[in-house]
């Protein structure tokens, strides 16, 4: 399949054209690949069995890994959803359009194909201009799962969407990178208390703020790489991987993190293994590896969490096999780029606090 690929641009009239063109693709069942604030999307009519088939093809997803519908005005809701607790519509107001993801009771419009066979179906609407412009144009309501082949990182510019789906999909809509790079907060309205799936930008703090009491899902606050029937059913599988073997390190003192980071990388370049470290711009300078790439101040985790995927990719691109990250705090945006970066580590986390305890060691810090 020849993948069709138009950038947004200046000329109004060659934009037009590109919606014009892609809501026709999807209107006919077609997949397109466009930008939104979080990562690139790829969007299938989400009403339509055949199309969400498609999309757990050209990712290669699981087909129990259910879909988040897409849509441009709050009262589309009403054709996703039954039983729409006021919840929804508090959040909605505050966080939307934005990179929340509100799970509710399926309509039974919706096929079990798009909800992973759930009863339950997850709704967002971003906040991204070409998003919403092709959402509203297209006249449907679109399914649209990260753009990426499963298990990759998420795909944060079309270029991260052609190195995996070109030739597999309709179209790609190219606009820029988005400015948030982590998928969206899933939260869960089903539950009597409301119950974060999938942290994202949107804290639990914020949440709070409106819902009053929320809850963690157990399996994310543990980092299981493996629950038997999960939530969210994407939890089940690695996530987010780059190709090489990844291994975060964890510790309250830096200069111990950077020593025990280099010590990890240069047993592997003994063994002749190309190595890569994800560090921040304070310590960047510390470290031996063949590719060190700064993800930002550590400071700074809104940067952070936008070049992740990015960074991710990169070591991807250079064919490095073995690859340790800095660790970051576990607040707000925070906790989740370690939610992230443990998945793609596949829960392989280096403490060294921890083992300093074992091994009794006074100089702890
Ligand atoms: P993505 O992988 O970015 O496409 O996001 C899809 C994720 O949304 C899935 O992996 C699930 O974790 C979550 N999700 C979608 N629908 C539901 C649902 N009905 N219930 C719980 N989680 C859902
Ligand atoms: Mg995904």
């Amino acid at each position: 399949m020849e993948t069709l690929f138009r950038v947004i641009g200046k000329d109004k009239k060659e934009n037009t054209e590109t919606f014009q063109t892609a809501s026709q693709i999807l209107r006919e069942g077609g997949l397109v690949a466009f930008p939104t604030e979080t990562v690139y999307g790829l969007g299938g009519n989400a009403l339509d069995k055949q199309a969400s088939l498609k999309i757990y093809a050209a990712k290669g997803r699981p087909s129990d890994n259910p879909l988040i519908i897409h849509i441009a005005d709050i009262k589309e809701l009403n054709e996703l959803c039954v039983d729409i607790p006021r919840t929804a519509y508090l959040l909605a107001e505050k966080f939307w359009p934005g990179p929340l993801t509100l799970v509710m009771k399926k309509h039974k419009k919706v096929p079990y194909t798009t909800t992973g066979g759930l009863d339950t179906v997850a709704v967002r609407m971003p906040n991204h201009p070409t998003a919403l412009r092709l959402i509203k144009k297209s006249g449907i309501l679109i399914a649209a799962p990260s753009a990426n082949l499963s298990g990759r990182p998420s795909p944060t510019s079309a270029a991260h969407v052609l190195q995996d789906l070109n030739g597999r999909i309709d179209m790609i809509i190219g606009d820029g990178e988005g400015d948030i790079g982590i998928e969206s907060t899933i939260v869960d309205l089903t539950c009597k208390i409301p119950m974060i799936l999938r942290p994202g930008y949107i804290t639990k703090e914020m949440l709070s703020e409106v819902l009053g009491q929320v809850l963690i899902d157990p399996a994310v606050e543990q980092g299981k790489q493996c629950v038997e029937k999960p939530r969210a059913p994407g939890m089940k599988y690695r996530h987010y991987a780059p190709k090489g073997e990844m291994v975060l390190v964890e510790g309250a003192d830096e200069r111990a993190v950077v020593n025990k980071i280099n010590s990890l990388v240069r047993d592997k370049r003994l063994q002749g293994v190309k190595t890569g470290i994800l560090a921040t711009e304070r310590t960047k300078g510390s470290y031996r590896a063949d590719y060190v790439i700064s993800v930002g101040n550590r400071e700074d985790e809104h940067v952070i969490s936008s070049r992740l995927f990015d960074v991710l990719r990169s070591f991807d691109d250079l064919g490095v096999a073995y690859i340790v990250s800095e660790s970051f705090p576990r607040r707000n945006v925070g906790y989740a780029i370690m939610n992230r970066l443990s998945k793609a580590a596949g829960g392989r986390i280096i403490n060294i606090n921890e083992k300093k305890e074992n091994d009794d060691d006074s100089n702890r810090m």
